[in-house]
């Protein structure tokens, strides 16, 4: 009872405004707190009808959450139960890097992309060094304030709240960021999987969109393997023994350059060693941030000169426009042998999501200049992967009560 009225108190303190989105774990709202003057994200988690209303190791876990403070982290200000639901309370952010990327406006310089890519470096290197995984990088979890300062959202969610499962559409992209090491079911994995989603998110920065767009766990692998070769057993030795490991076809890697046209030398082999296929030999965080193409020219911009989006707008339903159909694949079985083919880039294989699931998320649709058929800002190669660009899916209304069952479900079980 005390536990409540505490609650209650805390709950009080901060103004409640309108919302912001709806992410993996539950509404999203905008609030000032009363008591710092401070505008905050408050993000409600429903936790189930548990006795006491909340799940204590969860708690304990955000506690240690609200420890990870540093500039290219997102702050936890707060924590608190609240009429069955957990309210984690955050630093307010202004817009985040899938806005900045999707924004045809924007112009984005190599200076800019080395300035991006250094503050999610640093951002994770913390967090490596304090044993804490992501596990969930992708760009609209890179959030960016009004200065430019680029800061790691949702940072442990993964872990305290499991992963969202597979089968929910707005996971689907969330695909197109997961090592090659996750994609064979491994159990035991480390930072590894957090360097090769920034890998994605580098290359993205580079070309203006998803670089590796699977439709299946075995469909991504097949993208990553026609763009970055197939692993032999001696490049990565213990792929072999992971639990959903499929033989495929040998494709040689083609030359990364034939990918990136515009990068720079140094570009490259940056990404090339965070895209190493052994996690044991994946460059770290933190050496990645030591590579010399930090230290080369041009220099990675200021934040507060990295170009923003437009001011948001209302979301409009042409904002989320149909696209092509996917190419299924059979699913896995440890004897197949699986031919990914130069073809692995063709056909994006999201299906279309219901537009009414798109409204209320500001953030996904900022500006009004995300136009497909706009030309695009940089002098970029699309017809490498045969598409333009696609949307990305977000979570429907069946999902969400997919999503609610499952966590009110772990919530109720035992410690
Ligand atoms: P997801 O789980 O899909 O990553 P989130 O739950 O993190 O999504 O966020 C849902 C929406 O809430 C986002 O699209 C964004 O618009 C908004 N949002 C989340 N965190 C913040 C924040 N700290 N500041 C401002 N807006 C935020």
């Amino acid at each position: 009872m005390a536990e409540l009225d505490l609650s209650k108190k805390v709950a009080d303190r901060y103004l409640k405004r309108e919302v912001l989105g709806e992410g993996t774990y539950g509404v999203v709202y905008k609030a000032i707190d009363t008591e710092t003057g401070q505008t905050v994200a408050i993000k409600k988690i429903r936790l189930g009808k548990q006795k006491e209303g909340v799940n204590f190791t969860a708690l304990r876990e955000i506690k240690l959450l609200k420890e990870l403070k540093y500039p290219y982290i997102i702050e936890l200000i707060d924590a608190f139960p609240h009429k069955g639901n957990l309210h984690l309370v955050f630093e307010f952010m202004e817009t985040d890097l899938e806005a900045v990327i999707r924004d045809r406006n924007i112009f984005l310089s190599p200076g800019d992309i080395k300035s991006f890519l250094q503050m999610t470096l640093k951002g994770l290197a913390f967090c490596h060094k304090k044993w804490v995984l992501h596990r969930d990088m992708k760009p609209n979890n890179l959030l960016i304030g009004s200065d430019g300062q680029l800061k790691l959202a949702d940072f442990g969610l993964a872990r305290i709240f499991g992963s969202p499962d597979r089968r929910f559409t707005h996971q689907v992209f969330a695909r197109w960021y997961r090592a090659p090491e996750l994609l064979f079911g491994t159990k035991q994995y480390g930072s590894g999987v957090d360097v090769w989603a920034a890998a994605c998110i580098f290359a993205e920065l580079l070309l203006r969109r998803p670089f590796l767009q699977g439709s299946s766990d075995i469909d991504q692998l097949g993208k990553i393997f026609a763009a970055l070769g197939t692993p032999s057993p001696s490049q990565w030795p213990d792929m072999v023994y992971l639990p959903d490991y499929v033989e495929y076809q040998y494709v040689p890697a083609p030359p990364l350059r034939s990918l990136f046209p515009v990068a720079s030398d140094d570009a490259l082999d940056l990404l090339s060693k965070m895209f190493t296929y052994d996690p044991k030999v994946r460059i770290s965080a933190q050496q990645a941030l030591e590579h010399r193409y930090f230290t080369s020219a041009p220099l990675p911009t200021d934040p507060d000169k990295l170009p923003r989006p437009a001011p948001k707008r209302e979301p409009k339903a042409s904002d989320f426009d149909s696209h092509e159909g996917p190419t299924v694949l059979s699913p896995p079985r440890k004897s197949r042998r699986v031919m990914p083919g130069r073809d692995g880039f063709e056909g994006n294989s999201l299906q279309r999501d219901k537009v009414e699931d798109n409204v209320g998320n500001s953030r996904q649709s900022a500006g009004d200049n995300t136009g497909k058929n706009d030309p695009a800002p940089m002098s970029l190669d699309f017809s490498v992967f045969g598409l333009k660009p696609p949307n990305r899916p977000t979570i429907n209304s069946a999902d969400r009560s997919h999503l609610k069952r499952k966590l009110d479900l772990e919530f109720q079980q035992p410690e």
